[in-house]
């Protein structure tokens, strides 16, 4: 009897499936995977200009050519259509739409025509695209302008390029994002000594105040005919206190969630920043309009997450640069045992669900939306071709990773509709070139940018014909 209950046990934990119409698809950007960087009157991208600097990225590559999706994007769609990918996370280049950036200045007529023809392509092939206005791409010409994000029109000229795309790929395109992972545009980015006690606070505001006009914008205007969603993109980590049982623990983990997601999470969902940080930061922390609170509470019609890892918090400053760091006051580690990815970033699967049912219990339930994992996977080291063909660090990765996904939605009742593994190909890193490879295709960077499917293509195609 014992052994019979023990079978049937085991047969439901290998046949635990995620519910009928779970979308699973794969995540790209434009700058990491277009190349053709100055191709049909593109110009160049704040990325475009770093990447070409000596010795910046680890590699000393800038992505010019990279996977080449701009002229290879039917091969992209014949490697999805095979592994049953039906959902394509992709993102527009500002810097081909509107290539001077500013509002009201010529919209390129040659991007626009490409970007028509590669979406009615995915569609034509079953692929529903899911598109990101910005990601990472500033055009150059905007960041000569008061670092682009604090110049006063910032809020107008992200407006005008989202309403030139809502207007050219509305047709084609029912799910919009439109900054991705604001948090890395405010805290990665320098500042100057006496910038530091403001800066990032001042660069979130601005994308914040950025993003809710755009989708004002698109509710108002486009949304009654084209009948989509748009709402935004953040990343978090899960945060855990590195002892539970220690008061001060369990505050500074609530602090480094509140100083991360719920910086910009609270404003979209509940129209203002967490009561932490406007008590940590006092003045130095923007303030909203009531108008403004308005406008950003429910401006997301769904919870879209980027989640790679986890951590450990405790008290204790993180990098003394009298701002946002120091007034998060956290530092972060890792448990021994967890294994690291090529990036060095924490294998934590249960992290994802912990972090499901935390955002299901603290925005996405009493807001009725749904989540949709729009970034999860790993950096492998993959040296040479055949190290990246076989890449099992990674099957283990994302089938533990979406294991734990599947437990948030089947015992949990977290509404999770939706993962996209990041990514569908190796991609331009950001600093680190091309020398962390995320991708489940490997793509060649010396000569011809090929792709050759890896292991965990073939298993994550296996994964989704058992899920469907
Ligand atoms: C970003 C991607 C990046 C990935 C891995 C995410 O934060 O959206 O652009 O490549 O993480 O670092």
């Amino acid at each position: 009897m014992l052994i019979l209950l023990v079978g049937i046990l085991a047969a439901t934990c290998v046949l635990a499936k995620f519910p009928k119409g779970f979308r699973f698809g794969a995540s790209t950007a434009a700058f990491q995977v277009e190349g053709a960087w100055l191709q049909d009157g593109k110009s160049p991208s704040f990325w475009d200009n770093l990447a070409h600097l000596p010795n910046l990225t680890a590699d000393g590559r800038a992505p010019d050519v990279g996977a080449d999706t701009y002229n290879r994007y039917m091969e992209d769609i014949e490697l999805m259509k095979s592994a049953g990918i039906k959902h394509y996370r992709m993102s527009i280049a500002w810097t081909r739409i509107v290539p001077r950036g500013k509002a009201g200045s010529q919209v390129n007529k040659k991007a626009v025509e490409h970007y028509r023809k590669m979406l009615q392509a995915y569609l034509d092939a079953g692929i529903t695209p899911y598109v990101t206005l910005f990601h990472g791409d500033l055009p150059m010409i905007l960041f000569l302008h008061g670092y682009g994000y604090l110049d006063p029109y910032f809020v107008d000229d992200f407006k005008y390029y989202a309403d030139v795309c809502f207007q050219q790929f509305g047709d084609l395109v029912k799910y919009w994002f439109t900054f991705n992972e604001p948090w890395c545009i405010a805290a990665l980015e320098d500042c100057k000594t006496a910038e530091c006690p403001t800066k990032a606070y001042a660069l979130a505001h601005a994308v914040l105040l950025a993003h809710a006009e755009a989708v004002k914008l698109y509710r108002v205007k486009y949304k009654p005919a084209q009948k989509g969603q748009i709402g935004i993109v953040l990343n978090t980590d899960m945060f855990y206190p590195k002892d539970p049982k220690k008061a001060q623990d369990v505050e500074a983990a609530a602090r480094a969630r509140d100083f991360s997601l719920g910086w910009f999470a609270d404003p979209v969902f509940k129209g203002d920043y967490p009561a932490r940080m406007k008590t940590k930061v006092g003045k130095r922390l923007p303030e909203f309009t009531e108008d403004q609170k308005k406008l950003l509470k429910g401006s997301t019609d769904f919870f879209a997450l980027n989640h790679y890892s986890s951590s450990l918090c405790e008290d204790g400053t993180g990098k003394d640069n009298k701002g946002y760091w120091d007034d998060m006051n956290v530092t972060t580690s890792y448990k021994p045992e967890w294994k690291l990815t090529d990036m060095g970033w924490a294998i934590v699967p249960e992290g994802i669900h912990d972090l499901l049912v935390q955002l299901y219990t603290m925005y996405t339930k009493t807001a009725g939306v749904t989540i949709y994992v729009t970034e999860n996977g790993m950096a492998n080291k993959e040296l040479t071709r055949e190290a990246a063909l076989d890449d099992q660090p990674r099957v283990d990765y994302l089938r533990e990773y979406l294991k734990n996904v599947e437990k948030a939605v089947n015992e949990d009742k977290a509404d999770v509709q939706g993962y996209f593994v990041w990514s569908l190909m190796d991609n331009f890193e950001w600093g680190s070139g091309f020398t962390k490879r995320f991708g489940i295709i490997r793509v060649e960077v010396d000569g011809a940018p090929v792709r050759i499917v890896k292991k965990s293509y073939t298993w994550y195609k296996n994964f989704i014909a058992e899920n469907q």
